[in-house]
């Protein structure tokens, strides 16, 4: 059976060319960190990726630290900066990855105070909200730019300006829009976490861009790679492979129209709620939620059709609490465990079979949960 693969949000097909970049440079095993030739050969790719990736985000080579990936970036970009600060108070919002959350949570049990900015039923922050909540004690602002699970995009330029303003970092989890939506670090980030594998490169790397100036700990000490802010022998073929899928020609008009077909006939399902704005929102993604109805099952029954799809983040969907973004928009009791996200990928366009396909599964298995569950749609949709 062919495969439909629609859970771009979690992790990305390696792409051919990044493949046939790989396959070039396998033979760079040298440790950057040697002084000889061999090692000079792997420390030269590593420093053309790092002059490559900060040219695209307006940034210099020297703003660019490599790291494992998102997880790790966000871990240092929160606790390296805090360590150099005397203040103790953090502003995030309500719809933070775990990679955010849990490192604030983490910090409140020491002294660290947090402030949790709530967006609308639209899963948007309002940058007056954050203005509101910096104190004289804030030493930090984090708020992601796209949300991972409800595709939204945040008005980081407008909050950047606040934060600027107020003197506080500004630090923004780039992970779901870097590749897809352009971004200028000059906007005013002090901060930005990369990962690789959502943008078809390898797993296990990405970067922090840091600006220069920034104070900053690393939280990996060692061997001092990485202007010493990030030890340990570096990911060589993953930061190579980082590099290449910047380059990719995305498809991001094709990808958009895929996803306005596909959610337009998914919406007319009866108890189908959209989820996040429908402006606001990434071209590759469709957060929707069908009432009474578990979307564990239903993703059950279409992976059985051979269409992967989310039901929420990959990170979280171990966790059965329930979304904290889905609660964070008020998505209500009835839609909160029939969710199912679709994330496109603009390197992998669907075919207008494919799309048929998907549409023709998720309306027959949705009615087939909604005959079998005890609570029945009796609404309007609101289309
Ligand atoms: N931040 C966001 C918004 C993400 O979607 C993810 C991955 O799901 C991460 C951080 C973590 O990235 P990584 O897998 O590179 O650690």
């Amino acid at each position: 059976m062919e495969k439909i693969y629609l859970d771009n949000a979690a992790t990305t097909e390696v792409a051919k060319e990044v493949i046939e970049e790989i396959k070039n440079k396998i033979g760079i095993y040298g440790n950057p960190s040697s002084r000889h030739s061999i090692g000079k050969e792997a420390k030269i790719e590593i420093e053309k990726a790092r002059e490559k990736i900060a040219k695209f985000i307006g940034a210099k080579p020297e703003e660019i630290v490599f790291t494992s990936g998102a997880t790790e970036s966000n871990n240092f970009a929160l606790k390296g900066t805090l360590m150099n600060s005397n203040k103790k108070h953090i502003v995030i919002s309500s719809i933070e990855h775990p990679a955010v959350i849990e490192i604030c949570e983490d910090l409140k049990k020491h002294g660290y105070k947090i402030s949790y900015v709530n967006v609308n039923k639209e899963g948007i922050v309002d940058p007056r909200d954050v203005a509101k909540a910096i104190t004289k004690e804030t030493a930090l602002v984090s708020i992601m730019h796209v949300n991972n699970e409800i595709g939204t995009i945040q008005p980081i330029e407008e909050i950047a300006k606040i934060c600027k303003k107020n003197k506080v970092l500004f630090h923004t989890d780039a992970v779901q829009s870097f590749g897809k939506i352009k971004i200028d670090v000059n906007m005013g980030i002090d901060l930005m976490s990369v990962s690789g594998h959502k943008i078809n490169a390898l797993k296990g790397v990405g970067f922090l861009y840091i600006r220069k100036g920034v104070k900053i700990s690393p939280l990996i000490k060692g061997g001092g790679q990485e202007g010493d802010l990030r030890s340990g022998t570096e990911n060589v073929l993953g930061i190579i492979s980082l590099a290449k899928a910047i380059d990719l020609k995305r498809k991001s008009e094709e990808v958009g129209k895929s996803r306005d077909r596909i959610e337009k006939e998914l919406i007319k399902i009866p108890g189908a709620k959209l989820n996040g704005s429908r402006e606001k929102r990434i071209y590759s993604n469709i957060t929707i939620s069908f009432y009474g109805i578990e979307g564990e099952s239903l993703q059950m029954l279409l992976d059985e059709a051979g269409i992967c799809i989310s039901t929420g983040s990959a990170c979280s969907s171990h966790k059965l609490a329930g979304s904290h973004v889905l609660k964070a928009i008020d998505v209500g009791e009835m839609y909160l465990n029939g969710n199912i996200r679709i994330s496109l990928d603009s390197l992998n366009v669907l075919s207008k079979k494919q799309e048929d396909y998907i549409i023709k599964e998720i309306k027959e298995n949705v009615e087939r949960l909604t005959k079998i569950s005890p609570f029945k749609f009796g609404g309007s949709n609101g289309i």
